[in-house]
This record gives C-alpha cells, structure tokens and sequence, in this order.
C-alpha cells in the first residue's frame, strides 16, 4: 500500500499511527503505551460539523455539569 500512496496520504498515515503513541514518563514499569481513537462519529457528520469538532464533548461536558448541579440541589432538599 505504502508505495502506491500520495505523499500526503503518507503523511496522514503516519501523523494518524503516531497520535496512537504515548510515553507516560511517571509510569516507570511500562511507559509506553496506546491512546484510542477520541472520536467516534459518521464521516458526514464530521464533514458538517468542521466549525465547532469538539461540539460533542462540550455537550458531554455541560450534561455532566448540569446533572451534578441537579445532584447538589436534589441534597440541599434533603
Ligand atoms: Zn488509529
């Protein structure tokens, strides 16, 4: 396959396999280690959603936020 790719197809090849490395320099048993993919979502929606690519963790974020509020609230009352 290598050799039968764009130079910029390379180029997101190996940009893509090398955000999969991690060296956690506090682990001294095993540094290395493998980060997952943080996304998971449909091409045509990462195609429309170009303006804002983190809408899902800021959504994410503010459901977390809004149920621990909800969760403070529902304490007072007891
Ligand atoms: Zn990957």
């Amino acid at each position: 396959m290598w050799d039968n790719i764009e130079r910029i197809d390379k180029i997101r090849l190996l940009r893509h396999e090398l955000r999969h490395i991690y060296v956690d320099t506090d682990s001294e048993r095993n540094p290395y280690k493998l980060v997952d993919h943080d996304v998971t979502d449909f091409a045509e929606e990462i195609a429309l959603n170009t303006d804002d690519t983190r809408w899902a963790e800021r959504l994410g974020d503010l459901t977390i936020e809004l149920y621990s509020q909800e969760q403070d609230r529902e304490a007072d009352e007891e």
